[in-house]
């Protein structure tokens, strides 16, 4: 330790983070009931009484799946443990695992291929573009001995949404199974794990469903369970071994596997409950009718989106930069001066694009209302020629004449 490190000037004490408006690509604002739900006694991990929780949230999950898989649960870990739980599992050194890529997290399912012995052959698609499911029927049909079929639904890298439905399809008929990154989708946009065949699935706490970030809720058909149960060797990793994890979180007699975070299972908890309670179809609705309001009023200052309209995610609104204005002094003085974060590009679209998240409880009306008027001041600051007002306008307009049902 040097005697930078080491400043006893500097008296630590509680930390107290300043209350933002999270409108980036996650995480989101946290509900204020999620927050008061961390804040309850920890109990023991195989406590009776936070046992029930348990099967509370595997309930809860298996509605917001829309599933009846008995192995549905929460990873102890953030989206990409549920990614890695997904692979190491299914993946037997040497298969062969058709991956779509499309933005940043289909790039990463290859890594996890390839790091637990699989052969990836790889869909490109450009970033911003759904995948192309005639794509994968001609990949498929000259890799008869595929395995498996991955593919991310929502990519938050670009805003795009991917036909999980029809990508399932395809799968099927070639005897292949499905894994599906829904880290951005579960609780914004519609997915049905059982009507679409998703064999093996993973989501994250912090995007729609508003929760902190750290707990990764997943679900698996039997095909899945079948495959790891029947597996000859062990899976590759101890944590994450779905035959260990059956035990704790699959059957009533719970066995001690890992300490549980409880208390972020309160939060998982309580942000489902609210999820039930407004319903899921109301839940996608009202993701589907702040992105609108937020487009007309992006409209109204000459902003432009990425992903053309029919692919694009409501939760995740990548636009165009306008010309000349430098996209990271918008972001820093927005973070500065409105306490609002919003996201950059990545990759190609580094500096060309913002990523505006309206996910779980940040996407409602009066975030839109404030980030168009934080971002028209921002912009008129900078000497962009901006009517005051008429974005937040906009959206009022498209408010007023789409009431939520
Ligand atoms: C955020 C995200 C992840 C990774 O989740 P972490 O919780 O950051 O590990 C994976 N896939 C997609 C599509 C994401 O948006």
């Amino acid at each position: 330790m040097t005697t930078e490190d080491f400043r006893p000037e500097k008296k630590i004490t509680t930390f107290y983070p300043p209350q933002r408006v999270l409108m980036g690509p996650g995480p989101s604002d946290t509900h204020s009931r999620v927050l008061a739900a961390m804040a309850r006694p920890t109990l023991g991990h195989l406590d009776p009484v936070f046992s029930e929780m348990m099967d509370e949230i595997k309930g809860l999950l298996r509605y917001s799946f829309q599933t009846n898989n008995m192995m549905t649960f929460s990873v102890s870990g953030p989206g990409s443990v549920g990614m890695e739980m997904c692979f190491v599992n299914m993946i037997v050194p040497g298969d062969k695992v058709v991956v779509c890529r499309n933005g940043v997290f289909g790039g990463r399912m290859i890594e996890n291929v390839e790091r637990h012995g699989g052969v990836a052959v790889v869909v490109d698609d450009d970033w911003g573009k759904p995948v192309d499911p005639q794509k994968v029927e001609d990949t498929l049909k000259q890799n008869p001995d595929a395995k498996i079929l991955a593919f991310v639904h929502a990519e938050t890298s670009t805003g795009a949404l991917s036909d999980a439905k029809t990508l399932c399809e395809i799968a099927r008929r070639y005897d292949c199974l499905t894994i599906a990154d829904t880290v951005t989708s579960l609780g914004g946009s519609p997915i049905y794990v059982d009507e679409w065949g998703i064999d093996a699935i993973y989501s994250g706490s912090q995007k729609c469903l508003s929760c902190p970030p750290g707990l990764s809720p997943v679900s698996f058909s039997e095909r899945v369970t079948d495959l790891v149960k029947n597996r000859q060797d062990k899976v590759h990793s101890w944590f994450m071994d779905l035959n260990q994890l059956l035990g704790y979180w699959g059957s009533s007699t719970r066995t001690y596997h890992h300490t549980a975070p409880t208390n972020a299972l309160y939060a998982l908890h309580e942000s489902l409950v609210m999820l039930a309670e407004e319903g899921l179809e109301h839940a996608w609705a009202r993701h589907e009718r702040n992105h609108h309001a937020l487009k007309a009023g992006f409209a109204t200052m000459g902003m432009s989106f990425l992903v053309d309209e029919q692919y694009r995610l409501p939760q995740l609104n990548s636009v165009y930069v306008p010309e000349g204005v430098n996209e990271a002094e918008v972001r820093s003085r927005l973070l500065k001066e409105y306490s609002l974060e919003i996201g950059a590009g990545l990759g190609a679209f580094a500096g060309k694009v913002w990523r505006f998240g309206l996910m779980g409880s940040s996407s409602k009306v009066e975030n839109v209302l404030f980030c168009l008027n934080a971002l028209e001041c921002v912009l008129s600051d900078l000497g962009l020629k901006v009517e005051r007002g008429a974005a937040a306008s906009a959206a009022h307009q498209y408010y007023a004449a789409n009431p939520m049902s």
